[in-house]
């Protein structure tokens, strides 16, 4: 079941998973945190845990990768509506 999330349950409480555009804060060092916002990501109905979808994934990793590089101890970013699928 590991990664395979689709139309499937939570894999930390078993709770129904729904599909919806969250704001995701991520840690990116020390004192340092990203919020993604407008994310599509399917989150738990019952612990409310998000968790992404492959291409999400990696659009999320790319940003933060990019954001290292700043030393901005918090930032609200928009994700990149124009690549979603
Ligand atoms: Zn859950």
């Amino acid at each position: 079941m590991i990664g395979e999330y689709e139309n499937s349950l939570c894999p930390t409480c078993g709770g129904p998973l729904q599909k919806q555009v969250s704001a995701i804060p991520f840690l990116l060092k020390q004192n340092a945190i990203v919020v993604v916002k407008g994310v599509p990501a399917e989150v738990c109905a019952d612990c409310h845990e998000p968790f992404l979808a492959g291409q999400a994934v990696d659009r999320v990793s790319e940003i933060l990768r990019q954001l290292r590089i700043l030393s901005s101890e918090v930032s609200v970013i928009a994700y990149p509506e124009a690549v979603v699928a």
